[in-house]
């Protein structure tokens, strides 16, 4: 158990320095954590070996991977920020305070707040590696869910279908998306998780004899073709998504043809187009099933060709032909650009993809230089060049991107609260409950007292203090950046009822 050639395995061509950090990280989490136990009564290290795993599995970086190792020790072991630098570096420091913040944030439990809340986890990151080692992270935590209390539970599997899978999809990392609902799948919908189980149970019989028997034939043809350079092999819809699927078709199983999907990967893209030209002339298509996801890629970059196939003896087969290259990038997402270490080529310089370019390593959004750089994804390009036709649900948030007009802070607990740009402590305080606002006395910012009409910065943690004697005063209204303070405020001065 917890094997380090486990992690080395998931490497690809891994140099004797990679193996050393990652073994430098697992020794040094190992002794850290000494004595930690989780809810199940297993050794808390067994938490970092499976996020350190989940990690490596993506195809991420030595860094990336010990950071994995290094997430929790700010937090839960008595080492400090200083001995973790001088053991491992600013990047790496850089990182594990980075998912250590994360950390903080709390989920309201209302479909409100949703989209800030991802917003927020995309700003606080602040490096596209900090937001893949969180998700990494939670991820292991679901495959762990059973041994936490069921009140957690619920709360915890909520959260991961809400916020982390909709931000892996968004990241085009569709691994760690399609991991992320199933275990949350079926704490948060038992009964239907059960259905599907049943479903899938029923069918999987049905679709391994159809896929292999058309598998064969398809191979056949190709061969005839002289089409030798070539892999297949078959992907079952997962549980979450045939569930979301089943819902659109009001229940339909039957009206499903994707549920399974041959898929053909070949090494260039004419190739895509002569397998296309193979299975065509072989097998009727259905019409209007055919995607061609290589010309117009999809928003999240994914790139293939999709064609819906009669068998001929009363089957009907997806397949879907695509490049490795391409099929890497519908796995890994963004996550197969950022272990490149080569330098940036092409700025993006539109203002509304800002907070994308910004979580890419080699530059962060506190300036602080991180040593991997990497290219900017071609799906990110794509983007600059879809903005005029917009009307996707992505390029319409991006536009609207409340970044600029936004910041969000942090109440004690740790709970979020989003307040227009330049806000100070007021609004601060009257978002919260009309009472704090008219009593505030005085304020701590990041644990430093300051004045309640200082403004507000993204990711500022502010605590109140009221007084029952305490009044507002006229002069707030010109610090108040939101409308229902300078209401209150005028409410309580008695200038308007
Ligand atoms: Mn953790």
């Amino acid at each position: 158990m917890n094997d380090i050639k486990e992690i080395f395995s998931l490497l690809n061509n891994p140099t004797e320095e990679d193996k050393a950090l990652i073994q430098k990280a697992y020794d040094f989490a190992q002794k850290a954590h000494t004595g930690g136990v989780r809810k199940s009564g297993e050794p808390y290290f067994n938490h970092l070996f499976g996020t350190a795993k989940n990690i490596a599995e993506l195809g991420m970086s030595s860094t990336t991977i010990a950071a994995g190792f290094l997430h929790d020790i700010i937090e839960d072991t008595n080492v400090t920020p200083d001995e973790l630098k001088k053991e491992f570096g600013d990047e790496i420091l850089f990182l594990v305070e980075g998912v250590t913040k994360l950390g903080k944030i709390r989920h309201h439990g209302t479909a409100r707040y949703d989209e800030s809340l991802r917003k927020l986890f995309v700003a606080m990151s602040q490096d596209i590696r900090v937001l893949i080692i969180k998700l990494c992270d939670r991820l292991h935590n679901m495959m762990t869910l059973e041994h936490v209390p069921k009140e957690k539970q619920l709360r915890i599997a909520k959260e991961t279908l809400e916020i982390y899978a909709p931000i892996a999809y968004r990241l085009g990392i569709k691994k760690l998306q399609r991991d992320l609902e199933d275990t949350a799948f079926k704490y948060v919908y038992p009964n239907e998780y059960e259905e599907i189980r049943k479903i899938m149970k029923a069918k999987r019989e049905k679709i391994e004899i159809e896929l292999t028997k058309f598998e064969k034939l398809l191979k056949k043809e190709l061969a005839k073709n002289n089409f030798t350079d070539f892999h297949i092999d078959h992907r079952v819809k997962s549980m979450y998504s045939l569930f979301k699927k089943l819902k659109k078709y009001k229940g339909d199983v039957e009206s499903i043809y994707d549920i399974s999907a041959l898929r053909v990967t070949v090494k260039e893209v004419a190739d895509c187009y002569k397998v296309l030209g193979i299975v065509h002339s072989n097998w009727r298509p259905l019409p209007e099933r055919i995607k061609d996801y290589i010309a117009s890629p999809k928003l999240n970059g994914y790139q293939s060709i999709h064609t819906t196939i009669f068998t001929g003896d009363g089957g009907i087969i997806e397949v879907q032909i695509r490049t490795q290259e391409m099929d890497k990038e519908a796995e890994y997402g963004i996550a197969s650009h950022v272990s490149y270490k080569e330098g940036l080529k092409k700025k993006t310089t539109n203002p509304n993809l800002l907070w994308i370019r910004s979580i890419l390593p080699g530059k962060n959004m506190s300036g602080k230089k991180t040593s991997t750089s990497t290219d900017v994804p071609s799906w990110i390009k794509e983007l600059v060049e879809y903005q005029n036709e917009a009307g996707d649900e992505f390029i319409d948030d991006i536009k609207n991107d409340f970044f600029e007009e936004r910041i969000f802070v942090f109440t004690p607990k740790g709970d979020v609260i989003d307040l227009p740009k330049d806000s100070c402590v007021i609004d601060f305080a009257y978002a919260i409950h009309t009472d704090i606002g008219d009593h505030i006395s005085s304020a701590k910012i990041n644990g430093r007292f300051l004045a309640i009409t200082t403004t507000l910065k993204n990711g500022d943690r502010v605590e109140v203090e009221t007084k029952k004697g305490a009044k507002p005063s006229f002069k707030w209204i010109e610090f108040c950046k939101t409308t229902m303070a300078r209401r209150k405020i005028n409410q309580a001065l008695g200038i308007i009822k």
